[in-house]
């Protein structure tokens, strides 16, 4: 199972301290085969890093600049900047990018940079409320898996996180069922593109300590990734704990 915390742009270094709980977590014997992962916003990377040293939590960007090779692109950092800080994961795709400006073309360029890099990708996929109503959810989740994997070889190190935009913050789950359904055709949709026997699915969107007891019902999900609740220590150890028992 994979847990990942989405920071987004929150947290400064004090907020780190608490984080120490869920590193001493995941070197107990119950929590060690889970895998954690914190993606921090750039600022507390390194920080991050030195925190989690000697134990199995893992640490990601939230984003990378398309470009492979260093260049005049003030504010940004690519996949080179990233792998070199020794983080291990970065998210691409994220719907929060995409409303600001991220193409499924420029998603396949970072991916294929992360790729050279020899990031892992946590690459996020998912329809907005209204594509769904209009009934468009599959068309719009074939365009960014296709697309977004245009040119690239089958590969193991693509975590693909299922994040229906309309659930992102807005405290709003699919219903198990309805869950349950999608998830099933998206990895349709992957072993189309690729023969993955097993593709990686987690889910995305207001997981919460309140509703993990439903989402974890759902066994073909690999995993959350969580962004609000993620920021709260107490809350992600609660959804951990009531995931795992
Ligand atoms: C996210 O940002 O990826 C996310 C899932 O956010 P939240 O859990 O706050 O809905």
């Amino acid at each position: 199972m994979l847990f990942i915390a989405n920071w987004k742009m929150f947290g400064d270094f004090k907020s780190i301290n608490s984080t120490k709980k869920v590193v001493n977590l995941s070197k107990t014997k119950k929590y060690k085969k889970i895998q954690i992962i914190y993606c921090p916003p750039y600022t507390l990377l390194d920080k991050f890093l030195k925190i989690t040293k000697n134990s199995n939590v893992k640490i990601g960007a939230q984003n990378c600049h398309h470009s492979e090779k260093s260049g005049a692109f003030t504010g940004s950092i690519n996949a080179d900047l990233i792998k070199s800080i020794g983080a291990k994961y970065v998210i691409i795709g994220h719907s929060e990018n995409r409303i600001s400006g991220d193409t499924n073309r420029i998603i396949n360029l970072k991916i294929k940079t992360a790729i050279k890099k020899k990031l892992k990708i946590i690459f996020c996929i998912g329809e907005t409320l209204r594509e769904k109503r209009n009934n468009k959810t599959n068309l719009i989740l074939n365009s960014q898996i296709v697309n977004g994997l245009k040119g690239i070889k089958k590969n193991n190190n693509i975590i693909f996180a299922y994040e229906p935009v309309w659930s992102i913050g807005t405290g709003i789950i699919p219903k198990t069922k309805n869950l349950e359904k999608q998830v099933a055709s998206i990895k349709k949709m992957i072993t189309k593109v690729w023969k993955l026997k097993k593709p990686k699915i987690i889910y995305g969107g207001s997981v919460n300590p309140k509703n993990i007891d439903e989402l974890k019902k759902i066994s073909s999900i690999n995993g959350f990734l969580i962004g609000g609740a993620s920021q709260n220590t107490k809350n992600f150890i609660d959804i951990i704990k009531k995931t795992i028992n």
